[in-house]
This record gives C-alpha cells, sequence and structure tokens, in this order.
C-alpha cells in the first residue's frame, strides 16, 4: 500500500505534533546512517552481504532536511543506528547539526562498539548523549562466532571511552542465539554486579532471507529469565515493570546495574510505540516489521522543502501500522534488519 496515496483527516497534517491514527504521538526517530558494517553478525546479515552504491544513500545535506521536517513534527529523540553508524563518514558534523534542531532532547547512538574508542569523546563533545553497544559475549570464539569478525577487547575499549566521556549510564545489547551464545548470559549478566550498566538481551526477530535461521534460533523472554535465576537468583522486578524503551528491566540482588529484556517476538510492545525509522536510502519505515514506507529521497532530490517532507510524513505517519503481525506469520520480506536500522 502506498502511504501516500489514501485520504487523511486535515487535522493530521496541521498539527504540529504526529500522531497515528490510534492516537500515538510519534516523536522519536531512528536514523539510519548506512546500510554498511564493519561486523557480519550471523542473525543480521549473510557473510557475502551486498550494499546499496553510496548515490543510492541520502548525502549529509538530504538527511539534515529530512531530520529538520521532522523537527516541525515534533520529534524530540534521535537514535542514530545502521548498518553500523560509525562507518558513516562525518558521523561527528551530522551528530552535530541533530544537535542544532530546535527541538532535539535527545540523541543517543546504536553501535558495534568497534570504533567508539577513539570516537566517544568528539562524539560527545558533538552532543552524542548516550550510546547502546552491542556485545553478544564475552569469550573471543563464540564472539566470533556471533558477529564473524571483530575483536571483544576493541568493544570493551570503546565501551570504556564511551563512559570516560561520560555517556553514561552504558547500555549493553545482548541478541540471544540459540546454539550460539545462550550458555553466555549468565557471565553477561554478571556484569551488572560490578558495573552500572545495563546489560539488555534481545530475542531475535524474523527478516526477509535471513528469517529462517531466525525463527529457528529464537530465545524467549521467559526462557532467558528463567536461565538467569536458575543460576544467579531472582531478578526484581523494576519500575513495576513499565517498559524502559522498548525493555522490561530487572535487578540482581546486590547489583550495581539492571538487567533488561527486549522481547518483540514473545511480547510485543506495540502498544506503546512512539517510533518511526529513517532508512540509509531515504525512505520513512513505519513499523520496523512491516514493509510500508514513505519514499523521502525522491521528493528530497526534486528540492522538497522541510516543510513539504513534514506534511507528507504527518500523512504518512497517520497510517502507522497498529502493530506487526509474526504471530500470524506475517514477517517483513523487503529489507534486512541493517537496511531499516534497528
Ligand atoms: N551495527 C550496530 C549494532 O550492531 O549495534 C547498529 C545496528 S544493529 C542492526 C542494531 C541492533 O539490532 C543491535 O543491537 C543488533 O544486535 C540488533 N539486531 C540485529 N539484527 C537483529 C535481529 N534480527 N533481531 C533482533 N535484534 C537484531
Ligand atoms: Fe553490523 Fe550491527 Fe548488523 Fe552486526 S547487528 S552485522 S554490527 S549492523
Amino acid at each position: 500500500m502506498s502511504v501516500l496515496t489514501s485520504e487523511v483527516p486535515v487535522q493530521a497534517t496541521a498539527r504540529r505534533k504526529a500522531l497515528d491514527a490510534f492516537g500515538r504521538h510519534i516523536h522519536y526517530l531512528r536514523v539510519s546512517l548506512t546500510d554498511k558494517c564493519n561486523l557480519r553478525c550471523v542473525y543480521c546479515m549473510p557473510e557475502q552481504m551486498t550494499f546499496r552504491p553510496n548515490d543510492e544513500l541520502l548525502t549529509d545535506d538530504e538527511m539534515i532536511t529530512a531530520l529538520r521536517a521532522a523537527d516541525i513534527l515534533g520529534f524530540d529523540k534521535y537514535r542514530l543506528t545502521g548498518g553500523e553508524p560509525t562507518v558513516r563518514p562525518n558521523l561527528v558534523g551530522i551528530v552535530r547539526e541533530i544537535g542544532k534542531l530546535p527541538g532535539a532532547r535527545q540523541i543517543t547512538m546504536t553501535t558495534n562498539g568497534l570504533k567508539l574508542a577513539k570516537l566517544a569523546q568528539p562524539l560527545y563533545d558533538a552532543g552524542l548523549q548516550r550510546v547502546n553497544v552491542s556485545l553478544d559475549s564475552l569469550d573471543e570464539t563464540k564472539y566470533h562466532r556471533m558477529t564473524r569478525w571483530g575483536h571483544v577487547a576493541d568493544v570493551l575499549a570503546g565501551i570504556a571511552a564511551a563512559e570516560a566521556a561520560g555517556m553514561t549510564p552504558i547500555k549493553v545489547n545482548c541478541v540471544v542465539i540459540r546454539g550460539f551464545n545462550e550458555d553466555n548470559l549468565i557471565e553477561l549478566a554478571r556484569l551488572t554486579y560490578e558495573r552500572d550498566w545495563q546489560v539488555r538481551f534481545l530475542e531475535v526477530m524474523p527478516f526477509a532471507d535471513v528469517a529462517e535461521f531466525q525463527q529457528a534460533t529464537m530465545v524467549t523472554m521467559a526462557e532467558m529469565i528463567q536461565h538467569i535465576e536458575a543460576h544467579l537468583g531472582k531478578l526484581t522486578v523494576l519500575r513495576d515493570g513499565e517498559l524502559d524503551g522498548e525493555a522490561r528491566m530487572y535487578k540482581l540482588a546486590g547489583a550495581r546495574g539492571e538487567v533488561g529484556f527486549i522481547s518483540p517476538v514473545s511480547a510485543p510492545f506495540c502498544a506503546s510505540c512512539t517510533r518511526v525509522r529513517l532508512t540509509a536510502d531515504g525512505k520513512l519505515r513505519l513499523c520496523l516489521l512491516k514493509d510500508g514506507e514513505l519514499d523521502l529521497r525522491t521528493p528530497l532530490r526534486q528540492g522538497a522543502t522541510s516543510e513539504e517532507l513534514a506534511e507528507l510524513m504527518a500523512q504518512s505517519i497517520y497510517r502507522k501500522p497498529w502493530g506487526h503481525d509474526l504471530a500470524g506469520g506475517t514477517i517483513p520480506l523487503n529489507r534486512i534488519m541493517s537496511e531499516i536500522g534497528g
């Protein structure tokens, strides 16, 4: 379905607050800076991944014009992602430009951390407030089986640099894959005894060509909790079970940090969704797990202003789907995670 063709109530575009048809206030934009990556995680992309040509990706100027449109619509939270955002040239300059948006209240990034040791301080100085760092295992061999490339020591150096720069609390993301790293949950959860990090375990989601592998290796949140409690004792639920972003947060007895679970498959959080995504090739993606998108690159290259883009975006956001339908067997087919922006 084209997000542009159907009728939309006038007030959906007139108000400068992006609401969808279900009354959800959409104000959080995940911005994919590139589809390229310096890793090849087994649950994300094939080893022989073909990336998009650079001329299909938004230029810095095009991206900032699109983000100004989001600002007009009242967006106030931006998360940079990819692909791997740290391989995008001029990342620090892009962060600085986002910081100039009048409504930008929160600027964060999700990264594999490999390049963070050098980048953390300049990024913080440019306005990046926090990072989520992906780390699927502390064991080099297992990490390598998951990511195919890269080294745990570089990720840990990146986390240390981010902490030193002041990007706290650090959030660590671990995608749990049966047969690869499900027995590493314990050592990762143990990190929270000493460090005030949020260590968050993610259920793997299915996308396009990788879906069969992802569905076969998915570990549910319930199983993760059971496994951790069997080894480390009771996990106490925090903040009355209210979601922290997408995560349900817990604490181990005596721990400084927190353990979280992100369960898009077994316990979806669509009702409280406040986000849409801008892909690196300039599509506004309304739901991570549904294929509907609005093309912003074409109007951008035809000279559309931020005001004009904002109108298009408001109409599109109004049609944001209620939620995904993984349970009904619908999976996204047109892109894998790294091409959307996780
Ligand atoms: N390259 C960066 C990184 O890995 O952190 C940012 C992009 S990555 C697509 C964003 C997050 O999505 C990471 O935490 C990654 O582990 C997670 N991820 C990737 N593929 C996934 C999948 N199929 N299901 C669940 N999470 C996934
Ligand atoms: Fe790259 Fe992130 Fe995908 Fe891993 S999860 S391949 S680091 S984009």
